[in-house]
């Protein structure tokens, strides 16, 4: 295994189109959740009445790295008084979460392991050391309560069990104190074993349970990589084992795994939850981190370069909770939800539609990701996800610039201050990949940097458009980590009411999205076009995409989903091409906020 560490917030900063969407993201909903909306805003965390348990703390775990790379200093300001006011609350024996002491054994302790992270993400940010003297605190306290039976792993603590290897790791190589590894011991013990209910993973069921729930499952997958080592356990790939069955089953094209919320077969109607998305690419970073494969990093660009912004708004103030491949509109059902375990409102644009985990949590995707751009190992540095960024530590200066993904030329400026090497991943859908004008044809190269040297870098390669075969004989276009989809145009309907004490108001309100072109089409030739245009100040703007691929298509009569009007068939009734065949621009699948990503090739009369 080949370990990369992360940088820190001190250390990357983001450039260009990603800088553009994490202000967008600081100045929408995940940048003023503490004002609008009661479970940050009054939560028990600070002292309130409002939830006391996931909430706050994934909003932190999002919240705090978006503000320390920005550098914005009331944002930074926020993210201080929460943090200082949750410590404020720490008991004398640790115990940290708001929950009264005769309650703790029937408190899922989740919420523990949440916060964990969230203590390690701000000490890495802020450098705080109070952050990990209360971390010490309460997972020594916690380490005490699993032990002597007070407190046991039940519910999502038990499915998550994990999720608290990351700062026992941190704790860990800080202190090296043995009962840390005891406290790993404990957790993987009184955890779930996910090995033994694969097989559930294969037929999609319509009742809620803890071990096919989607965002379970996206955290599950780094569990291996996570707690091995501190187990003293070989590594053996279990991940990938994992994602074979899930992708077979379940897969997206968008990278992820249906799941509304359960694992939810491979139909193109069924959605992913928001939750999943975010988590998937966490895992998927710390898979890479942990293993050096670079399956993981392209795995993870497909997700966040296409199921992170399609479930968010151009100005990020509204999210899907569910996301659909073929989505021809976004309107509440009047009846019976056409997904397995969520409501009728799932799919709308909104603060909290269906339920508010992903309103708390989807803040973490953007700034986690660019803080995987660049990795390290002692001497040697890998660029991840190249997006543009600039990476400054004590000894080492590299600026990239690049409107990755969006197009594939790469000019890094280095200056170093010590000998090191670069590491460049060539993804394995590049052609012609050139580094200062030499061809590659290697999956990575080395670039070596001596002390003293500055340079200049330029790396360019091209992708073509392709077509992928899908369940169902459907086929989706791809290029790059770019997945495409034949837009529907559409026009909103803005929805501001309140319910249960929740105001809905804009810009936090909910909108429906009527479609008003058609969208019953089948592909009528194999020959795909790109083009490529600026990059907005909206990096996935649903009107004007940075991106775009030519295709020709017929109409089809592809129907309605069986007791829905709103709802494409899962498959098309026919696949027979009628009239003129018409060229169409197919937009990035992050652009189209309703689209058809999955299509049949027409047949003739
Ligand atoms: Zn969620």
């Amino acid at each position: 295994m080949k370990n990369w560490s992360f940088y820190t917030s001190n250390e990357i900063k983001p450039l260009g189109w990603v800088k553009r969407q994490l202000e967008i993201q600081a100045q929408s909903l995940c940048g003023n959740l503490h004002k609008v909306w009661p479970d940050v805003r009054d939560s028990k965390w600070i002292g309130g009445t409002a939830e006391g348990w996931e909430r706050v703390p994934y909003w932190l775990d999002g919240f705090i790295p978006l503000a320390y790379l920005l550098e914005d200093k009331e944002l930074i300001s926020v993210a201080d008084k929460y943090m200082d006011s949750i410590l404020a609350f720490q008991q004398p024996d640790g115990w940290l979460c708001p929950c009264e002491e005769e309650k703790r054994p029937s408190y899922d302790t989740w919420a523990v392991l949440l916060l964990s992270k969230v203590l390690t993400v701000y000490y890495q940010c802020s450098g705080k050391e109070q952050a990990v003297d209360a971390l010490y605190k309460m997972l020594k306290n916690y380490h005490e309560l699993l032990k002597n039976g007070t407190v046991k792993l039940f519910e999502w603590g038990k499915y998550r069990w994990y999720e608290g290897f990351i700062a026992i790791d941190f704790l860990y190589s800080r202190c090296g104190e043995e009962w840390l590894l005891d406290l790993a011991r404990i957790l993987k013990e009184q955890g779930m074993d996910y090995d033994t209910v694969t097989h559930l993973w294969e037929r999609p069921m319509n009742w809620w349970r803890f071990d096919t729930h989607i965002v379970n499952l996206a955290m599950m997958l780094k569990s291996e990589a996570v707690s091995c080592a501190l187990l003293g356990e070989q590594y053996t790939d279990k991940a990938q084992k994992h994602y074979d069955i899930l992708e077979k089953y379940n897969g997206m094209p968008a990278g992820v795994f249906t799941g509304d919320e359960c694992l939810s077969g491979v139909s193109p109607i069924q959605g992913a939850e928001l939750c999943s998305v975010v988590e998937l690419m966490y895992s998927y970073e710390l898979l890479y981190a942990f293993t050096g494969d670079k399956k993981w990093a392209e795995r993870l660009e497909k997700i966040a370069f296409n199921a992170l912004p399609a479930a968010i708004s151009d100005d990020m103030w509204a999210h899907q909770y569910v996301q659909q491949s073929n989505q021809i509109s976004c309107i509440r059902f009047p009846g019976k939800s056409v997904f397995r375990t969520n409501n009728s409102e799932a799919h709308l644009f909104g603060l909290e539609p269906n339920y508010g985990c992903c309103t708390a949590n989807f803040g973490q995707g953007w700034p986690k990701l660019v803080l995987s751009a660049f990795m390290h190992n002692g001497d040697n540095v890998v660029n991840l996800v190249p997006v543009p960024s600039v990476l400054q530590t004590e000894d080492i200066y590299i600026s990239l610039k690049t409107e990755y993904p969006f197009k594939n030329t790469f000019e890094y400026t280095v200056k170093s201050g010590k000998d090191f090497t670069l590491t460049l991943r060539v993804p394995s859908f590049a052609q012609n990949y050139t580094v200062n004008g030499e061809k590659y044809d290697t999956d990575e190269v080395l670039l070596t940097f001596s002390a003293g040297e500055e340079s200049v870098v330029t790396v360019s390669f091209d992708v073509t458009p392709v077509f992928a075969k899908r369940a169902g004989g459907l086929n989706t276009v791809e290029m790059g980590s770019l997945l495409f989809s034949l837009p529907i145009k559409y026009h909103t309907l803005k929805k501001e009411y309140e319910r249960d004490g929740v105001e809905r108001k804009f810009p936090y309100c909910d909108y429906e999205y009527y479609p008003e072109t058609p969208w019953q089409f089948g592909f009528a030739d194999t020959a795909l076009e790109a083009e490529y245009r600026d990059v907005w100040e909206t990096p996935f703007s649903s009107q004007n995409p940075p991106v775009t691929v030519k295709a020709k298509v017929k109409e089809i009569a592809w129907g309605y989903e069986d007791g829905y009007d709103t709802v494409c068939a899962k498959y098309p009734e026919s696949r027979v091409g009628k009239g003129e065949i018409t060229e169409v621009e197919l937009y990035p699948y992050g652009c189209a906020k309703l689209r058809m990503t999955e299509l049949p090739f027409c047949e003739e009369e």
